[in-house]
């Protein structure tokens, strides 16, 4: 877990977040045949199905070339035209995909015994396997992989969290998150909360989205994202702020100005530049927005969530 330079900080409760997505992705998810199974095979031919095709289309095709090629073996001593005449017939985009998949058939068969190997590492060693399909069948065949993070899973991290539009922060923060050893079932539940909750246009209520409580961009009303247009850094940064108020008052209740400071900011200092003034401003937004409510008291100002 990162905090200070970066600015971003996973909640504390990391376990209730984990168990929270992953009785949600349990309770209702989108049916997808490759979620079925745990045959690497059939894994590594839906993923590069996948790269360039909608899911709804690949799901017929990836039926009729199980059906016609069932295993490594058999795929391997195909004709490469006849496969790649498949892919054309079938609209599955570049047709070298269709080679590398049966070259990497070949390297199977030849260099593993038929037996696909199980680490991302080696699996990456197959022909036109990159670093994120090695990962996924990894993960989704093995249970041995490392956190995805693909754009939908960026697009949660940077608006639960607060996570910088930065790969090196979204793969720490991604892998802080995942469960040791439960690559399979996370990555499969991180994944589907980008793609059915936290779109492009987030459906946060209506998906029942199980980080509602820990969201920043829930809290603040802001949902930008990534890939979503920006608001203004200074805006970014304010949004996080808000979040982060949010966030401390539904854990502690209520707080007086100084307490509520360091949570908010690491740089708070009473009557610095971002102290109590500049807090005060923030709370009289959230105010306004009806979302908090700050009281005087004898003892200085105390801020609660309103209620
Ligand atoms: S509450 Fe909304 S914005 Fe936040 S993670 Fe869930 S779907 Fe995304």
């Amino acid at each position: 877990m990162t905090d200070g330079a970066g600015e971003w900080a996973l909640p504390e409760d990391t376990e209730d977040v984990r168990a929270a997505l992953v009785d949600w992705y349990e309770a209702d998810h989108r049916s997808f045949p490759w979620r079925e199974t745990t045959d690497p095979y059939e894994i590594l031919v839906s993923e590069v199905m996948s790269q360039q095709t909608q899911l709804s289309r690949v799901e017929d095709a990836w039926h009729a070339f199980l059906d016609r090629w069932p295993t490594t073996a058999d795929l391997a001593a195909a004709d490469r035209g006849d496969v790649v005449g498949f892919w054309s017939a079938h609209s599955l985009g570049y047709n070298n995909r269709a080679k590398y998949l049966h070259e990497a058939a070949r390297q199977v068969e030849e260099d593993y015994s038929g037996e696909f190997p199980d680490t991302p590492g080696e699996l990456a060693e197959l022909m036109g396997v990159g670093p994120y399909t090695a990962n996924a069948v990894a993960s989704f065949a093995f249970d041995n992989g490392d956190a995805v993070v693909d754009t939908n899973v960026k697009r949660v991290l940077y608006r639960a969290f607060g996570v910088p539009d930065d790969d090196a922060a979204f793969e720490e923060a991604a892998n802080d998150l995942m469960p040791d050893g439960e690559s399979r079932v996370w990555n499969n539940a991180v994944m589907e909360l980008g793609g059915v909750a936290c779109g492009k246009a987030p459906d946060c209520d209506a998906a029942e989205c199980p980080w509602r409580e820990y969201c920043e961009a829930y809290a603040s009303g802001d949902f930008s994202a990534p890939d979503v247009p920006q608001q203004s850094s200074f805006e970014g940064s304010r949004r996080q702020k808000r979040g982060r108020v949010v966030g401390a008052l539904r854990e502690h209740g209520e707080l007086a100005l100084d307490e509520l400071g360091p949570r908010v900011r690491v740089d708070y200092v009473p009557d610095g530049e971002h102290g109590r003034e500049w807090l005060r401003g923030l709370l009289d937004d959230l105010e306004g927005d009806g979302l908090v409510t700050v009281e005087e008291r004898d003892g200085g100002a105390v801020a609660r969530l309103a209620s």
